[in-house]
């Protein structure tokens, strides 16, 4: 009996492990696969589909955070306070104050944690809270928005330029785009610094670089996948539909 809840920690354990694991590598993807190239699409995308949502105060605090962390490190993380944020970021809608009172720097955070637009992700230190400052791609608020622009269909699909959905940056955006920034695989949601482009009919097999033979991956279920084929990942019997 005993024997069985030893072996239940130890795997409880093994799982923490590889969560840990899974997370640092995501942690050195960040830094590794930001491109200063995709700043003007990213920026685009927040003034276009997250800033109409936002607030004055809440978008003040977000492009603070956004200069911050991806701007200064690449990295979509940043440890803020409270205290920090109340001068330098914006002068009080009253026009009296060049500060910020600590109540409205503290609602303004709350209102954005609770949109999604940024989240809380580590204690609160001596330093401030660590925040992760999501993308546009990962706001549910946003993600409609998006949909609406793209139903109203804005791109043509057939110059022969076009047809390179694998080498062409703003094209493999399109393939993100469409799939909604999610693995095709495991449904995680990605952002454009950690997705990646699949071939569902690999290259070596002469698949080509079409808009409809890639696909949206992970980088776990992409380098799990190797060179194989979408269908072996089903080959157990479970539904190999897209
Ligand atoms: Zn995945």
């Amino acid at each position: 009996m005993s024997d069985t809840t030893d072996k239940i920690q130890q795997i409880r354990s093994l799982l923490d492990e590889l969560a840990t694991a899974a997370t640092s590598d995501e942690h050195a993807l960040f830094a590794h696969n930001f491109d200063a190239l995709e700043l003007p699409a990213i920026v685009s995308s927040i003034v276009d589909y997250l800033q109409p949502l936002l607030r004055p105060y809440e978008s003040a605090i977000y492009w603070h955070l956004f200069r911050n962390s991806i701007l200064a490190t690449g990295q979509q993380f940043v440890r803020a306070s409270t205290k920090g944020m109340r001068q330098g970021v914006i002068t009080s809608s009253s026009g009296q104050s060049a500060t910020l009172s600590y109540a409205t720097v503290q609602d303004t955070l709350a209102a954005l944690e609770d949109k999604n637009v940024i989240a809380k992700v580590g204690d609160t230190t001596r330093n401030g809270t660590l925040y992760k400052v999501n993308l546009p791609e990962e706001i549910a608020i946003c993600q409609e928005l998006m949909a609406q622009d793209k139903e109203r269909g804005i791109q043509p699909v057939d110059e022969p330029r076009e047809l390179d959905y694998y080498n062409v940056r703003e094209n493999r955006l399109k393939v993100f785009e469409r799939d909604g920034y999610k693995c095709h695989y495991c449904g995680k949601q990605l952002t454009r610094f950690t997705a990646t482009l699949d071939h569902i009919q690999p290259a070596s097999a002469g698949g080509d670089n079409s808009f409809d033979n890639l696909t949206t991956s992970c980088l776990h279920c992409n380098s799990r996948r190797g060179n194989r084929p979408v269908m072996d990942m089903y080959a157990d019997g479970k539904d190999n539909n897209r």
